[in-house]
């Protein structure tokens, strides 16, 4: 029984079922095709979170029957070795999907290393020919964590008996990755954006005129609950870790940019952090790469892909 107020989304419940779908159409996929759908992860320096990100991008990427092939670069590689590669890995016909973990060692253009990769193996989206096309409104590659979100409001809205469409949506945050995409996903799907940032004046107020809550910001508990509509939807995307003190001393935590106790008690419904939004960004991953390989076989796209 669904309760009026505080519905937690399950992103985490969400991704494994979206997993569990996937694996399915990878093993059809083969059947049909004779082939595995490949997925190349390019990490380049020793940044201990990418180093966690990409072992769980791995992993759940075999889990599902797919290739998965991860290369290790040094911080001392330069930007000219990282475009020769992915040169490479755009010409190898058995690499359907290139990632490059963000973000890159100082000396170099993510930008640029984004831009070399081709539009048909950026299964993060983040080339500026598929952030062209989804603002457009044509079918393209959608960066996963936006996708992931939408996903999981989507099945809240459904579950509620209800449809983003004419709502209006807040997104706190302006980032190509999250915030941008996001709003064109939103626009999409016939919501009124606003796209809130650091210059924004009165967030809180803006914030309040959300019936969808969407923060992106990078700070840990920035989104007040009295900044929270009733009955909003709140995606919560942000990943902070902050120090805790415990009974046993000092503790790492990770949590969202949503004080998230104050903001369940006015919510519909909201992402935990983790266990929200963090699963889907992943799940999302392997879905675009079953994609790229659709395309790049000349195969229908599965539902819902
Ligand atoms: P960025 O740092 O690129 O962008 C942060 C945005 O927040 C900027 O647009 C910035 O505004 C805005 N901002 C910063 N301070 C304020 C403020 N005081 N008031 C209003 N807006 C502010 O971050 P990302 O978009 O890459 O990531 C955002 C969060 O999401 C991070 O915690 C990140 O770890 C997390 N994340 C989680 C993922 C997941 O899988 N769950 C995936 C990707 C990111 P301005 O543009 O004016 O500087």
């Amino acid at each position: 029984m669904l309760t009026t107020r505080g519905h937690i989304i399950d992103g985490a419940g969400y991704a494994k079922s979206l997993r569990d779908r996937l694996a399915e159409h990878v093993s059809s996929l083969q059947e049909v095709s004779g082939k595995t759908p490949c997925l190349v992860v390019v990490i380049v320096g020793e940044d201990p979170a990418s180093q966690i990100y990409v072992k769980n991008k791995g992993e759940q990427t075999q889990a599902i029957g797919m290739e998965s092939r991860t290369l290790r670069l040094p911080d001392t590689t330069s930007e000219a070795e990282l475009l020769r590669l992915v040169d490479e890995l755009n010409r190898d016909p058995v690499v359907n999907g290139i990632l490059v973990q963000l973000p890159l060692p100082a000396h170099m253009s993510s930008l640029k290393v984004i831009d070399a990769i081709n539009p048909d193996k950026d299964v993060d989206g983040f080339h500026v020919t598929n952030a062209g096309r989804l603002a457009v409104g044509l079918d393209g590659i959608v960066p996963c964590t936006p996708l992931g979100s939408l996903m999981l409001l989507k099945d809240a809205a459904e579950k509620f008996g209800d449809t983003l469409r004419g709502k209006n949506a807040v997104i706190v945050g302006r980032s190509n990755i999250v915030g941008k995409p996001m709003a064109q996903l939103l626009l999409a799907q016939d919501c009124t954006v606003t796209i809130a940032h650091s210059r924004t004046q009165n967030l809180a107020e803006v914030c309040r005129s959300a019936d969808i809550l969407v923060a992106a910001v990078g700070r840990a508990h920035f989104i007040k609950g009295d900044w929270v509509k009733d009955s909003a939807y709140v995606i919560d995307v942000g990943i902070n870790r902050i120090q805790v003190e415990t009974p046993e001393g000092s503790k790492s935590k990770v949590v969202g940019d949503v004080d998230f106790e104050a903001a369940k008690a006015n919510a519909l419904a909201i992402t935990p952090v983790p266990k929200g939004v963090g699963p889907m960004t992943i799940a999302c991953l392997l879905n675009n790469t079953i994609k790229a390989f659709c395309l790049q076989n000349g195969l229908a796209i599965p539902d819902g892909v």
